[in-house]
C-alpha cells in the first residue's frame, strides 16, 4: 500500500497536546518523503489516500496504544491517554517505510502497553556537551524524538555550585535553558523532573555552614568523590533552613512545569562526613531528604519522590544495611529508590536483600562514558549486549529507570533502554533492528547489526599522555575493517536524507575512525582528523571539555 498523500483525522475537540503529536507525524513525513500531510477536501475525498485517525480513548491500559485498520485506506492509532497516542505514533512511524515522495504505512497492528511505569532519561547539561551548548531547538527536537521511543519523563539538574545565587545572570540563563528542555517534554505530553543534591549549595554558601568532606574519621575511609566543598552540613544551626529556602526558589523557578518527579541525591556531588551526619546516606542525608520530599509533594501532590542510593557504601560502610533499618516500615515520603553503579555490576545489596522498605526501585544505567575516552569521541557507542547484560542482572527488581546521558552519540543505547522499560523481555537485537530500519533503511538492517556487534566489541578506546602529547589507542581492533566495509556499502544504499542525517553520520564515522586508527598504528590520518572535526560539529562540542570532545588536533 503506497499512499501518496496521507491526511490526519483528529477529533474536533482534540487537545493541544494531540495536535502537537500530530505535528510530529507530519514533520517526520515531510522530512523523510518531502510529502506534506494533505489538508484539502480533494485529498480527503480521494480514497487512494491514507486516512490516519488519531484518537484518545481510555481502556487500553496506562500509556498504551492500539493500531488497527478500521476500513480500507483508514488506519486508527488510539492512545489510552495522550502519552499512549504519542507512543503509538512513534511505533507507526518506526514501522513505516519512506522514500522520495513515497510513504508505505507500517504494517504493525495490535495493542501495546508499557510494562514498567518509570521510563525516564537524565540529560547531564554540563561540560559544554550537546545538552549544554547545542542550539536549544536541537535539544528540544531531541526530547521529542526520545518521547516517540517510549520515554515518559526527562530529568535535568540545576547545578547550583556554579552560581552565586538564583539571581546570578548565569544561573538565570541556565534555568532558562533547562526550562526549555523540560517544557519540550511537557509539550508532547510527557513529564519533567528535577534533581537536587540533598545538601547542595551555591558557590557563595556561608563558610560556617559548610559540610565536612574529609575521610579518616567517623567511618569514612575515602573522601566522597566529586564533593564541591560548598555543600552545607545539616547538623549546623541554620543550614536546614537555608537548604529549604533554596528548594523553594528552585520549585518556583520551574513552577509552571508539570514536574512528575524529584530526585534527591546523596553523593557525587554532595554529602557531609562530620560526626553528626555520618554515615551520610542514612543520617544527615535522610534528615534533609524528608522535608525536601514533603515540600515537593505539597506543590505536586501527584509527583513521585525518587531517593537515590548512588555511591552508598563507597566511602563508608553500612549505608545500605542502615537504610533497611531506617525503612523498617515503608516511608510515606519516598516513591522509588534509585540504585545503580558505574561499570559492570548492579549494587549487590538490594539484589541479595531486596529493596529497603519494600520500595520499588529504578536504575540509572550508564550508557555514555563506558570504556571510551573521550566519551563519544570516536562517534556512536552502541552497546546492546552490555545494556542487555546489566538489564538481565537486575530487571527483576526494577520498575524502570533513567539512563545517564552525556550527549546524542549514544542514541542507539537510549532507544534500547526505552524499549526494555516498555517490554523488559524484548531482545535488544530486535530493538536495534527497529532503530536501523527507521533511522537508516529497512534493507540495511542486517549489515548494520553486524557492524554494531563489531563496534561494541571494539568500544574500549584510550587517550594516553606521552612525551607531552596525547596518544590514542584501542584495546581491540578485530573486524574494524569489516565494520567499515559493511557501513560503506550501507552508505551507498541509503537515501540522501538518511545518508546525511546525524544518526547515520555518527555510526558511519565511528567505523571509519576505528578502521583508520587500527590500520595506521593509532596515528590520526587526515581522513580521521576530518571525521573528528565533523563529530565536533554534530555534537556542538567546540567548547566541550576534553573528556567529552572528539580528540581533534587542537586537543592532542
Ligand atoms: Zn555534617
Amino acid at each position: 500500500m503506497n499512499m501518496n498523500t496521507p491526511f490526519l483525522d483528529l477529533n474536533p475537540d482534540a487537545s493541544p497536546t494531540v495536535h502537537t503529536i500530530a505535528s510530529l507525524f507530519a514533520r517526520h513525513l515531510k522530512e523523510r518523503t518531502s510529502l506534506a500531510v494533505g489538508e484539502s477536501d480533494a485529498v480527503h475525498n480521494d480514497p487512494s489516500n491514507l486516512n490516519l485517525a488519531l484518537r484518545v480513548t481510555p481502556g487500553i491500559g496506562a500509556e498504551g496504544f492500539r493500531i488497527e485498520d478500521v476500513s480500507p485506506g483508514r488506519i486508527c492509532i488510539t492512545g489510552n491517554d495522550e502519552r499512549g497516542l504519542l507512543y503509538g505514533v512513534g511505533k507507526f512511524l518506526r514501522t513505516s517505510q519512506y522514500g522520495p515522495e513515497s510513504f508505505v504505512p507500517g504494517s504493525w497492528r495490535g495493542t501495546s502497553v508499557p510494562s514498567l511505569p518509570v521510563r525516564g532519561i537524565y540529560f547531564a547539561t554540563h561540560f559544554h556537551n550537546f545538552y549544554h551548548d547545542a542550539p536549544i531547538e536541537q535539544v528540544e527536537r531531541y526530547v521529542e524524538d526520545l518521547a516517540l521511543w517510549g520515554y515518559n519523563v526527562v530529568n535535568v539538574w540545576f547545578d547550583m555550585h556554579h552560581y552565586s545565587g538564583i539571581d546570578d545572570p548565569e544561573a538565570r540563563a541556565m534555568i532558562e535553558r533547562l526550562h526549555a528542555i523540560l517544557h519540550a517534554a511537557n509539550r508532547v505530553g510527557i513529564g519533567a523532573a528535577l534533581v537536587v543534591l540533598a545538601n547542595e549549595a551555591y558557590a557563595t554558601s556561608p563558610i560556617e555552614l559548610r559540610a565536612d568532606w574529609t575521610a579518616g574519621h567517623d567511618g569514612y575511609t575515602r573522601e566522597p568523590g566529586g564533593h564541591y566543598h560548598v555543600e552545607l552540613c545539616p547538623s549546623k544551626t541554620g543550614a536546614m533552613e537555608l537548604e529549604m529556602k533554596w528548594v523553594e526558589e528552585r520549585l518556583a523557578a520551574f513552577g509552571d512545569l508539570k514536574l512528575d518527579a524529584l530526585w534527591i541525591w546523596p553523593y557525587d556531588q554532595g554529602g557531609c562526613t562530620c560526626s553528626q551526619c555520618a554515615p551520610w546516606g542514612v543520617n544527615g542525608f535522610l534528615r534533609l531528604a524528608e522535608p525536601i520530599a514533603r515540600r515537593y509533594r505539597q506543590v505536586y501532590p501527584e509527583g513521585k519522590v525518587i531517593l537515590s542510593t548512588w555511591y552508598f557504601d563507597h566511602f563508608t560502610s553500612g549505608e545500605w544495611a542502615g537504610l533497611e533499618k531506617a525503612f523498617t516500615t515503608r516511608p510515606d515520603w519516598v516513591d522509588y529508590l534509585l540504585a545503580d553503579d558505574y561499570g559492570d555490576c548492579f549494587p549487590q545489596y538490594p539484589l541479595e536483600h531486596g529493596a529497603p522498605g519494600g520500595l520499588p526501585m529504578v536504575n540509572f544505567p550508564e550508557i555514555s562514558m563506558y570504556a571510551c575516552d573521550p566519551w563519544g569521541g570516536y562517534g556512536a557507542n552502541p552497546m546492546p549486549q552490555h545494556v542487555q547484560q546489566l538489564w538481565n542482572s537486575s530487571r527483576h527488581v526494577l520498575q524502570g529507570g533513567f539512563p545517564y546521558s552525556e550527549g546524542n552519540y549514544e542514541d542507539i543505547n537510549k532507544a534500547i533502554c526505552a524499549q526494555l522499560f516498555w517490554q523488559p523481555d524484548r531482545p535488544v537485537e530486535d530493538i536495534v533492528r527497529e532503530y536501523a530500519s527507521f533511522e537508516y533503511a529497512p534493507e540495511v538492517v542486517e549489515p548494520v547489526l553486524r557492524a554494531v556487534a563489531i563496534l561494541e566489541h571494539n568500544l574500549p578506546h584510550a587517550r594516553t599522555r606521552l612525551d607531552g602529547a596525547i596518544h590514542l589507542s584501542m584495546q581491540h581492533t578485530e573486524g574494524a575493517e569489516l565494520a567499515y566495509d559493511l557501513l560503506r556499502q550501507v552508505d551507498a544504499a541509503l537515501t540522501p536524507r538518511a545518508r546525511s542525517a546525524w544518526r547515520w553520520r555518527i555510526l558511519y564515522l565511528r567505523a571509519l575512525i576505528d578502521s583508520e586508527l587500527s590500520r595506521g598504528g593509532f596515528e590520526v590520518s587526515p581522513i580521521c582528523e576530518d571525521a573528528f572535526e565533523e563529530l565536533t560539529a554534530l555534537y556542538t562540542a567546540h567548547h566541550a571539555l576534553d573528556w567529552i570532545a572528539p580528540p581533534t588536533r587542537s586537543r592532542r
